[in-house]
């Protein structure tokens, strides 16, 4: 079995994995989730933890998660004082992990802890800072959805500098020095999809069947989806910003154009009383351009305005011993 530098080799007890585990309403997954990650964890053979994040669950998660902390030593859990959003509890996790090699995995068994010690073994070989995931396929998703969010990363492709991955998931595994790296980042807007390809690195990218989830039920929906998509689209691209101007300078255009026509009109035909009709039209489609591009730019307003408010991420009510 390869040896794994300990990050903090003066504490023997320094756990040298760490998972970190997002938990909204997930008192039936996580049961299931912890045997699979202790027997997947056990393979490899180093010291680990497993830090759970209830994101305000309202079921009981929070109990699941104080029975297993009371009885393994390895189970740390943090609880919010409300739901705060998956990317603020993977952050509160990530900011809470003390191994070398930190793991953001779902609780809801859709990512096969069974793939930690091959990631685990490309990362420690030193070629790879990170080891992340994607699905290959969609299996057991509405069309709709699939059809929109293959829409959305080709979009993404187009209009933003980093490369978003079709199909890339949550479950990373990642050295300290990406970790650090990325907690360097104080957005309050956090959309990871987009900060992991930011911060760069050596990403080996693993592939796998789509799983479908085991227990529960999924926290998007589609509404919640096409929200998140473009706070993607806004915390990493200004084009759309460029979209508002271009089309403020064609209506410019056309408005020149028209006028010259108007008064071409005048000179050579006279005049009378017609068009109102298209008038109107004109009227509603500029007025239609101009509430859009307001919004553009209210969007942009907006992310500015939650981020000097610099307020927390998130609001811990309770913790397990070790944190
Ligand atoms: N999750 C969370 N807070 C939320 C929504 C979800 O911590 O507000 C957790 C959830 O418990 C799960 C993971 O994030 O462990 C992924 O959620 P889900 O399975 O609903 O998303 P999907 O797999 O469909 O992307
Ligand atoms: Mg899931």
């Amino acid at each position: 079995m390869t040896n794994y530098p300990a990050r903090n080799s003066a504490d023997a007890t320094a756990p040298n994995i760490s998972l970190v585990v997002p938990c909204y309403n997930e008192e039936e997954a996580i049961p299931v989730f912890y045997e699979e990650a202790v027997k997947a964890l056990a393979a490899v053979g180093e010291r680990f933890e497993l830090i759970f994040v209830d994101d305000g669950s309202k079921d009981g998660t929070l109990s699941v998660l104080r029975m297993f902390a009371g009885r393994d030593d390895r189970v740390r859990y943090l609880s919010f004082s409300r739901n705060f959003g998956k990317e603020a509890a993977m952050l509160a996790g990530l900011q809470a992990a003390r191994g070398e090699y930190v793991v953001t995995v779902d609780a809801d068994g859709q990512d096969p802890p069974s793939l930690i010690p091959q990631m685990l073994e490309c990362v420690a070989s030193g070629e790879y800072d990170c080891a992340a995931s994607r699905r290959v396929n969609r299996v057991g998703e509405p069309p709709v959805r699939s059809f929109f969010a293959r829409g959305f990363y080709s979009l993404m492709k187009r209009i933003t500098d980093i490369e978003i991955i079709d199909g890339a998931r949550d479950f990373r595994l990642m050295n300290r020095r990406y970790l650090d790296a990325l907690l360097e980042l104080p957005e309050r807007n956090r959309f990871s999809k987009g900060i992991f390809p930011w911060v760069g690195f050596a990403t080996k990218w693993f592939e796998y069947e789509n799983i479908e989830r085991k227990e529960g039920k999924t926290k998007w929906s589609f509404w919640k989806l096409f929200l998140y998509s473009l706070d993607g689209i806004i915390a990493f691209s200004s084009k759309p910003l460029a979209v508002a101007s271009v089309f403020g300078v064609l209506m410019f255009l056309a408005a020149i154009s028209s006028i010259i026509f108007v008064i071409v009109r005048k000179l050579v035909w006279g005049d009378a009383v017609s068009g109102w009709a298209s008038t109107v039209c004109v009227i509603l489609f500029c007025s239609g351009i101009q509430l859009f591009t307001i919004g553009v730019l209210g969007s942009y307003m907006a992310k500015t305005y939650n981020e000097v408010k610099r307020r927390p991420h998130y609001i811990i009510r309770e913790k397990s011993r070790w944190i």
